[in-house]
């Protein structure tokens, strides 16, 4: 569905057609939404749809003011994200328990959508948690392997001193080792 012209308070022309005379509908529609009230517009998906597309528009429109700067520490980032995340699920599963016992006897709008948003925060946390861990290990790998060239180096330099290089023979050894090195590294 093409996105409707919108007015600052978030309605447009209603999408939808006009029974008695088959015109398009001329009433507005409901704030962030396609169509009015009489058009469904007033149904718990359009309102729910409709209200989550004004929270776009409204952080779209938060962003766009901001002087957003390039992100330098993906890791730090995502632990942030991570926080957060696991801040909101908690938070979530807090609204849901609470719910749940407090309306045991019939399973009202509001709980089912705070389990669908407690749901939806668990596999954001998953998801998030997930690519901290993947980034942590390639680090990890990435300084074993830096820790396992320094090893080779300092062994390499004891083993040279005791056989009698010294000097600039020593200095022009040791250069050729690093060069060795980073030979077998892009292997
Ligand atoms: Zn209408």
């Amino acid at each position: 569905m093409p996105t409707p012209r919108r007015e600052p308070d978030g309605t447009g022309r209603c999408q939808g057609t006009a029974h008695t005379t088959g015109e398009r509908c001329k009433r507005r529609s409901i704030p962030g939404g396609a169509v009015c009230k009489l058009h469904g517009g007033a149904t718990p998906n359009a309102r729910r749809a409709a209200a989550e597309r004004l929270a776009t528009a409204r952080a779209r429109t938060y962003v766009g003011k901001l002087k957003i700067e390039a992100t330098e520490d993906p890791i730090a980032e995502l632990q942030k994200i991570a926080g957060e995340s696991v801040a909101i699920k908690d938070y979530l599963r807090t609204q849901v328990e609470t719910l749940t016992s407090i309306r045991y006897r019939a399973e009202t709008e509001q709980t089912r959508a705070e389990l669908t948003c407690y749901l939806a925060a668990l596999r954001d946390c998953t998801s998030v948690l997930t690519s901290l861990a993947r980034l942590n290990l390639d680090e990890r790998a990435v300084r074993i392997k830096e820790s396992q060239a320094n090893m080779i180096k300092t062994a390499v330099d004891r083993a040279l001193r005791e056989g009698g290089v010294e000097g600039e023979s020593l200095e022009r050894a040791r250069q050729a080792v690093g060069r060795h090195l980073r030979v077998i590294k892009s292997v």
